[in-house]
């Protein structure tokens, strides 16, 4: 049975782009279907660390497709969810500031902070703005030089290059009345927390293909090679994702833990160099706190002293202090959520006091939240 398995990884995985009804016949899904439950030895708990895996898996209905002996739990990677209370709330609390204009990603317009949330603030007369890319935002302050453009800096290591760029233009062009807060988030150590927590204990983890694109394979060896976790970067088409299980299956099946890279298609091993050196250029790293899973050494991204004239943080003289260790909204289960140790059913409020209408918390928000998408396509 052993080569027929791994045939059917090489005959999907060739390496070369495919047109897209290629990864949705179903034939295709079902030959991996059927991999999947022959392959797998034991009830075995898979993390899909990614956020839009995680929508990905709700909308294919990944987990109708799997055997009952693997479960698949979501982890910390949607941006907006993983941003600590506090981060939201500084972001808000610049507001308030005269000439401030809050420039954000449209996921966080919505997303709830202590005391109201950035839609709650335009309605009463904060300027707010939402902008598709942090170059959006460049340009708005370069019209505006009357006002002070503050961006939201969220997201992993796919979008922080982006943020480099822009921030790099703002200083081309001279623009002293734009900054950044960075509330940036780095994927490998907080994988190297979640590796090590014992109330967890995944037996693999699925592993981001856009994060993968940047960073390339090297930064998630440690996962096999120290915690011997089995490991699989995949993308995000149905059969992308089920290959990405074969993989991790099949490891668990022979006892070994290896880093696969199920989408060549688009991740290198050596990943994306020149967007790694923008980041490195204008971010070092530097503690944060996540959202549900706590500080974490080294897992953000803080600007670097020389660009301080455009840090919001060095920019704006509020008492920073006080957003260290603001607590989540309560009975709120994110956190726990987000850290793979429950489900959106286990939160009280799913579906009752906290719907995508009217949301609680961030996971009900985001279009990456694990709680939007077990509500949206009815997850039991
Ligand atoms: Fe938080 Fe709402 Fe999810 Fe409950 S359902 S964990 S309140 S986002």
């Amino acid at each position: 049975m052993r080569p027929r398995r791994e045939r059917r990884v090489a005959e999907t995985d060739p390496g070369a782009m495919r047109m897209m009804d290629e990864f949705r016949t179903a034939g295709a899904v079902e030959a991996l279907r059927a991999a999947i439950a022959a392959a797998v030895p034991r009830p075995v708990k898979l993390m899909e660390v990614c956020g839009t895996h995680t929508m990905a898996i709700a909308r294919a209905g990944v987990r109708q497709l799997l055997p009952p002996t693997v479960s698949l739990i979501s982890g910390p990677g949607c941006p907006v969810c993983v941003t600590a209370q506090g981060e939201i709330d500084a972001f808000l609390a610049l507001g308030e500031c005269p000439g401030v204009v809050l420039a954000s990603f449209g996921d966080m317009l919505r997303v709830p902070g202590s005391t109201g949330s950035l839609e709650t603030l335009k309605a009463r007369g904060t300027e707010t703005r939402v902008v598709y890319s942090p170059m959006d935002a460049v340009r708005l302050a370069a019209a505006s030089p009357e006002k002070e453009v503050v961006f939201f800096g969220i997201g992993f290591e796919t979008t922080v290059p982006t943020v480099a760029a822009a921030l790099l233009e703002a200083c081309r062009l001279g623009l002293r009345n734009f900054s950044v807060l960075s509330a940036h988030k780095r994927v490998p150590p907080a994988l190297a927390a979640l590796a090590t927590d014992p109330e967890l204990a995944v037996d693999g983890f699925l592993l981001p293909g856009h994060v993968s694109v940047i960073l390339g394979l090297e930064p998630y060896r440690f996962l096999a090679e120290q915690h011997q976790i089995p490991c699989a970067i995949a993308g995000f088409e149905v059969t992308d994702i089920l290959e990405g299980i074969l993989h991790l299956v099949t490891q668990i099946a022979d006892g070994r833990a290896a880093l696969a890279n199920q989408y060549p298609r688009v991740v290198r091993p050596e990943g994306n160099p020149t967007a790694r050196a923008l980041m490195e250029r204008v971010f070092t790293p530097t503690d944060a706190v996540w959202r549900g899973i706590g500080p974490i050494a080294a897992s953000g991204l803080a600007l670097r002293p020389e660009f301080a004239p455009w840090d919001a943080r060095q920019k704006f003289a509020l008492d920073w202090d006080r957003f260290a260790n603001v607590p989540e909204p309560p009975a709120c289960r994110c956190g726990d959520i987000l850290k793979g140790i429950a489900s959106p059913h286990d939160c009280p409020l799913f579906g009752r006091g906290c719907t995508p209408a009217r949301p609680i918390g961030p996971c009900m928000v985001s279009s990456e939240g694990t709680c939007a998408a077990y509500y949206r396509y009815q997850i039991g």
